[in-house]
């Protein structure tokens, strides 16, 4: 363990209050221990919403200490660092233990708004549970993780955040040699259900009780009053999941690794590493170039969102003790993920409820669209400025088959009076964005920041933060809002990062 400071408070730590209430949990739950400092960091890309969020001044950042200190190289003072251990079930086989391979908890904080949220650092340096890797992230990934933290946040689907990205020039071996980078992430807690696994796994009760009610009690009160606690508990993390998928599922998101250790117990978007926005529509779209199996293919995410559920559940059993009371709590799943993707796509489509009619027309519109491979935002964007008062060729004209699409915009015309409702185009603007973070945007900016040109996202950040928005003064905005370009198809994205 490092020292504590005992300095008085920088100007980097004004602001920030610390509460730590995770590593109050005890030494069951985690490793004390200092990031690895990388010589002569840089600013890489910093989030001034986060910031905000967090309390800190505008100018936080400009403080030669703040750069050390979210490199890892310097104590925040009133942080704990430590590595937490969990374990995880990889590609549908348990891992046995994982952990914080590569991530350090600073502590929690309290933010602007009274909640509090930890801090991490993200490619901070070797850990006990750093097994092969080499406790580092590459600069890529870490602006893709940060990108695409605030962007779902923007999008109003529930993530982890991010505040900053620092840079360094030491190298870190991948399949080529790249540069170290550490990204702070931010979260009001980032246990995930990997966690409740390991405990279970290794039948230490006292443990997994001990984190079942610190999660109870700090992010699921209304569970203590439950008649069974931890089966409410289970119910409502289901709740969450299952409304979570459905919104990825809605914007098109592909997360790439959905084991059961990157599942946030939160129902938050967690460790984004080989994930995408859908470009061409594909059911069967597999983001994640590791992933042959396609396990995670866009369409299985919903059903892998329910099999972790069930990890989740074995692993609480010995807590919930019925095994019916257990699959009381999960068997939900199988209704509100289509409740909740029904509604969410009716939204895309400007009715505030789903019917069967919405719901039918969806199901043929992405028929049409996955024969076509659509572009998937362009085509609900267009549909939206369409009702908004657009000319139907701007759909139209994403289509081979003239036929079927006009007969679908026929029956889209014919909607609301099935449906017993007003369309409402304001509806269809706010839930069909004008841009997303696609593998070639982001691609595009990890090539500049390579050559040390930070500015593309900082630029895209600001349209990613306003995604519903048009944003017609912005140059580049309209190329980044259009189709991909064909190099985009070829864009490999692995596990590697
Ligand atoms: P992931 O699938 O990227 O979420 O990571 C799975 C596990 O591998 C976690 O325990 C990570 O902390 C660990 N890990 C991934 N990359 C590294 C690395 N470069 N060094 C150490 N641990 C890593
Ligand atoms: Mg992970």
């Amino acid at each position: 363990m490092q020292d504590t400071e005992t300095a008085p408070a920088q100007r980097h730590d004004a602001g920030l209050t610390w509460r730590n209430r995770f590593a109050a949990l005890g030494d069951a739950f985690s490793t004390r221990l200092a990031p690895v400092p990388l010589r002569a960091p840089y600013w890489v890309a910093r989030s001034a919403s986060m910031a905000h969020a967090l309390g800190l001044p505008e100018d936080w950042w400009r403080a030669p200490e703040a750069l050390e200190a979210f490199t890892g190289n310097r104590p925040l003072a009133g942080s704990e660092p430590l590595a937490s251990v969990y374990s995880g079930h990889q590609f549908g086989h348990w891992a046995g233990q994982l952990g914080d391979g590569r991530a350090i908890l600073l502590g929690e904080v309290q933010a602007a708004d009274g909640q509090t949220l930890e801090l991490q650092l993200k490619g901070s340096g070797l850990t006990p549970y750093s097994r092969m890797g080499d406790g580092r992230a590459v600069l890529r990934s870490s602006i893709r993780e940060f990108l695409a933290s605030e962007a779902m946040h923007a999008l109003g689907i529930p993530t982890t955040r991010a505040l900053c990205v620092t840079g360094s020039d030491q190298p870190v071996r991948r399949e080529e040699i790249e540069t170290a980078a550490v990204v702070t992430r931010v979260a009001p807690s980032f246990i995930r259900f990997g966690h409740f696994e390991h405990f279970s796994a290794r039948n230490q009760l006292n443990e997994l009780r001990r984190l079942a009610d610190f999660v109870i009690e700090h992010f699921y009160p209304d569970c203590r009053d439950a008649a069974q606690p931890y089966a409410a508990l289970l119910a409502a993390v289901t709740r969450r999941t299952a409304a979570l998928v459905a919104q990825w599922q809605a914007v098109g998101f592909m997360h790439g690794v959905m084991n059961t250790d990157n599942m946030s117990i939160l129902g938050l978007t967690i460790d984004y590493g080989p994930y995408q926005f859908m470009d061409g529509f594909d059911p069967n779209h597999i983001c994640n170039h590791s992933d042959s199996g396609g396990r995670y293919a866009y369409q299985r995410q919903p059903a892998v969102a329910h099999w972790n559920l069930f990890a989740l559940g074995q692993a609480l059993l010995p807590l919930i003790g019925e095994p019916d009371a257990a699959m009381a709590a999960l068997e939900p799943f199988k209704t509100l993920y289509p409740a909740e993707y029904d509604r969410r796509m009716a939204a895309k489509l400007g009715f505030a409820r789903a019917s069967e009619h919405t719901a039918r027309w969806v199901r043929e519109a992405l028929v049409l669209m996955a024969r076509e491979r659509t572009d998937y935002p362009i085509f609900w964007r267009r549909l939206a400025r369409h009702a908004a008062g657009a000319p139907a060729e701007t759909v139209r004209e994403l289509f081979l088959d003239q036929a079927a699409i006009d007969a679908l915009l026929l029956s889209f015309k014919e909607l609301p009076a099935l449906a017993g409702r007003a369309l409402e185009p304001d509806l269809m603007l706010k839930n069909n964005p004008t841009i997303v973070l696609r593998n070639h945007l982001a691609e595009q900016a990890i090539a500049q920041a390579k050559l040390k040109n930070f500015g593309m996202i900082e630029e895209l950040l600001r349209v990613l933060e306003n995604p519903f928005d048009d944003h017609p003064a912005h140059a580049p905005y309209t190329d980044w809002a259009g189709f991909p370009p064909d190099w985009a198809a070829h864009i490999q994205i692995s596990c590697s990062s």
